[in-house]
């Protein structure tokens, strides 16, 4: 039978919000269908104005805010809601901690399984904490802008002042810009696949102070080449490295595979917990260093090392934990699937004078089944996979090597409780509470440390 739908487009309706999307949209039911409003809180009551209906739920916007919530805090600027850089900005920290906690909960829930999760760690100064930015180049009303995407639409506002990165950062984006416009690069045409410029990325270590820029452009050809990089320099004459990285496809992904130093280093230099690391242009770095200082002590911590263990950490990246735990135990080994940042570890732990580390390039699925076939037996496994969690084969393997204990360092819970729900299945469980860590404050990502043990 079909179910009638309660709304109709256009129409306004009072209602009261009882929930939060994980995309942090907040939610009102009418005759228990959900509609889904930007800019609304828990708790709060609204005239709303239904904007799209679709069979299972809808849109609405706010026409008139009836009751505030105590949580409600003054926007910063509309475009970082509009835009997705910090979609939170209207929650105040403390509800957006317990927000990200109460997330953890849910989706362990929603798979019926039942765990602690413990409060969110978060900062002192939850704004201008991000070591990178990536941002898209584009015309807009005739002049060349860098900025963000509008949510849901590939339009881009230009913005100057970013809210959530390092402020030394978006003043380099506003410098590479200017000299852009100046040498009239033109800007990517994503509709027609013209145009040289596509993105700019900026990374700087917080405590090296090292910056790196990298223009990536649709073309091998950057016409004006060393009069940019001069002008760059003459505006911001600390950069320690400028890369061009070629990306030629129709694509959503953001950098090729063709790296071209432009200016110094291929990589910059930055420090994590005493350790110092190299990073090249395509290798994962986490982006807030003050809280992956505190995530990594974490699983340190939870991983409970003894100096003759043997450790694996998947998904090593540029080895940032594989050398964090090298100083406890007496062998670590790192897999990564992108060869630079394996590059990347490698060249890090000479830095660093670890020996006792050996960092393979592979898939983190396809090393782990070889590992096992090779009889390893690793007393502890830490896993940090990227959002889409782990593959099955890989929890397999895991378990039949038989680690006594698992880290599992997540930045997506519903991947998370997933990934946790197989490992149950093959006769682990949660020891510790889930620790969940604000890596991504004024959003809705959210990071965690669940320990697992074999029964
Ligand atoms: N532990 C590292 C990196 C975590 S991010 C750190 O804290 O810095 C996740 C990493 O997984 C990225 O470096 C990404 O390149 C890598 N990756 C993605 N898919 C992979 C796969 N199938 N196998 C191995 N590594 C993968």
């Amino acid at each position: 039978m079909k179910k009638t739908i309660p709304v109709i487009k256009n129409e306004e309706y009072t209602v009261k919000i009882n929930d939060l999307t994980y995309e942090g949209m907040g939610v009102a039911k009418i005759d228990n269908f959900p509609i889904f409003i930007e800019n609304t809180l828990p708790d709060e009551e609204a005239v709303i104005k239904v904007i799209k209906v679709k069979s299972t739920y809808a849109f609405g916007k706010v026409m008139q805010y009836l009751v505030k919530s105590p949580n409600r805090v003054e926007e910063v600027d509309r475009v970082y809601t509009q835009t997705g850089i910090a979609p939170l900005q209207h929650l105040a920290y403390d509800a957006q901690l317990a927000f990200k906690k109460h997330q953890v909960e849910i989706d362990f829930q929603k798979l019926g399984i039942e765990t602690e999760v413990l409060d969110t760690i978060g900062m002192d100064d939850p704004t201008h904490y991000r070591n990178k930015a990536q941002v898209p180049v584009r015309m807009v009303n005739g002049k060349l802008e860098t900025g963000f995407y509008r949510k849901h639409s590939h339009d881009v506002v230009p913005i100057e002042d970013f809210y959530i990165q390092d402020e030394e950062i978006d003043k380099a984006i506003l410098a590479v810009r200017d000299v852009l416009r100046k040498f009239q690069v033109t800007p990517y045409d994503e509709r027609v696949h013209k145009g040289t410029i596509r993105n700019v990325m900026v990374r700087r270590g917080r405590n090296s102070h090292e910056m790196m820029i990298v223009l990536i452009t649709r073309t091998n050809k950057l016409p004006n080449k060393e009069f940019i990089v001069n002008d760059i320099l003459k505006q911001l004459p600390n950069v320690d490295s400028i890369i061009q990285n070629v990306n030629s496809e129709k694509t959503n992904a953001l950098m090729g595979h063709k790296n071209i130093v432009l200016h110094g280093k291929p990589t910059i230099k930055d420090t994590l917990l005493g350790l110092e690391f190299e990073i090249s242009a395509t290798s994962f770095y986490q982006v807030n260093p003050e809280q992956t200082e505190k995530l990594y002590s974490l699983a340190v911590q939870k991983a409970d090392l003894k100096p003759d263990d043997v450790v694996i950490d998947a998904y090593c990246g540029i080895g940032t934990i594989s050398l964090t735990l090298a100083q406890h135990v007496k062998q670590v080994y790192g897999v990564e699937v992108v060869e630079e940042a394996i590059e990347n570890a490698k060249l890090n732990a000479q830095l660093n004078h670890i020996e006792n580390v050996e960092f393979v390039a592979n898939k983190a699925e396809d090393q782990m089944a070889k590992w096992q076939a090779d009889g390893l037996k690793p007393d502890v496994i830490v896993v940090d996979p990227p959002r889409k969690g782990l593959d099955a084969s890989l929890i397999e393997s895991v378990s039949q090597m038989a680690p006594k204990r698992v880290v599992y360092v997540s930045c997506n819970p519903a991947t998370l409780a997933r990934d946790v729900q197989r490992f149950m299945e093959l006769g682990y469980s949660i020891k510790d509470p889930i620790q969940p860590v604000d890596q991504f404050p004024q959003t809705v990502h959210i990071e965690s440390v669940t320990v697992l043990e074999k029964d």
